[in-house]
C-alpha cells in the first residue's frame, strides 16, 4: 500500500496529472446514477441524506413527535440506490421490512451554511423514493440507544424514480406524495404536511455537511408505513412529477 502511494506521488511529481486505471489496486466501482426524465444524461450520485420524523402523523404512529429543534438526519450509501423498475431483494436479518414513501431532492450545487432563501436554486430535480427500513431492528437499536445504521443503510435500501428536472417540475405544498402496494393505497399526504420545508431541510443539512452537486436528500415520510412481503408490487408517486415501481423479491 505504502509503495503504491509512493509510486503515485512520484508520478504526480513527474507531471502525471491524472491516475490511469492501472494505478488502482482493483477496478474502481461504477458511479451510481439515476436517469433524468427527457434527457440522455444521468445524474451521478454523490451521497444520500435522509431526514427523519418530518411529518407529524408519521412521528405519532412511531410513538414520538417531530420535535421542535434541529431536524434529525441520517445517511444511506450511494450504491444502496435502486433504479425504477428494478427488483429489491428482501434484506437479511429482518421480518419487518417497512416502506416509507418520500420526495427526493437532487442537488446541482451545494455549499455550507446555505441560507434558506438560496436553497431551492441548488435543486437539480425531484424524484420519489422509498426509505426502506428494517423496522424490527430499528426498534431494537432505538431501545439500546445504538445508531440506526443497520436498520436504514443496507444494500438496496433506497429505490428512487427517474428525476424530473426542476425547470420542468411544479412542486408545491399541494403536491401529493402517495404509495400503493399491490394496487391498495397505504400512504398519501400533500407535501404541505412536512414539518421542515424544502429550503429549511437544505439549509439545516448544510450546517452539518458541505453539500455538493450529486447529493440526494430524502425529505421524510407521511403516516401509513407498513410491512412489505416478497412478491409485493410497490407503486410510489409524487403526483405530476415522478413515479417509481418496484417489486420485493
Ligand atoms: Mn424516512
Amino acid at each position: 500500500m505504502e509503495q503504491g502511494y509512493r509510486r503515485v506521488r512520484h508520478r504526480q511529481a513527474a507531471g502525471f496529472a491524472t491516475l490511469a486505471a492501472m494505478d488502482y489496486c482493483f477496478a474502481p466501482p461504477v458511479m451510481p446514477s439515476l436517469p433524468v426524465i427527457g434527457s440522455e444524461q444521468r445524474f451521478p450520485i454523490r451521497r444520500v441524506f435522509c431526514i427523519g420524523r418530518n411529518y407529524a402523523e408519521h412521528a405519532r404512529e412511531m410513538g414520538t413527535t417531530t420535535g421542535t429543534g434541529r431536524p434529525m438526519f441520517f445517511c444511506k450509501p450511494a450504491d444502496a440506490v435502486v433504479s425504477d423498475g428494478a427488483d429489491v431483494p428482501y434484506p437479511s436479518l429482518t421480518d419487518e421490512l417497512h416502506h416509507e414513501v418520500e420526495m427526493v431532492l437532487a442537488l446541482a450545487g451545494g455549499g455550507s451554511n446555505i441560507p434558506a432563501h438560496r436553497a431551492t436554486a441548488l435543486i437539480f430535480g425531484y424524484g420519489v423514493g422509498l426509505d426502506l427500513t428494517r423496522r424490527d431492528l430499528q426498534r431494537e437499536l432505538k431501545a439500546k440507544g445504538h445508531p440506526w445504521e443497520i436498520a436504514k443503510s443496507f444494500d438496496h435500501s433506497a429505490p428512487i424514480s427517474a428525476l424530473r428536472q426542476a425547470a420542468d417540475a411544479t412542486v408545491t405544498g399541494q403536491t401529493v406524495l402517495r404509495l400503493s402496494v399491490n394496487g391498495k393505497r397505504r400512504q398519501q399526504a400533500p407535501l404541505g404536511e412536512m414539518t421542515h420545508g424544502v429550503p429549511q431541510i437544505i439549509a439545516a443539512l448544510s450546517t452539518l455537511f458541505a453539500l455538493k452537486a450529486g447529493d440526494l436528500i430524502f425529505t421524510g415520510t407521511p403516516a401509513g408505513v407498513a410491512a412489505l412481503q416478497r412478491g409485493d408490487l410497490v407503486h410510489a408517486e409524487l403526483v405530476g412529477v415522478a413515479t417509481l415501481d418496484t417489486r420485493i423479491v
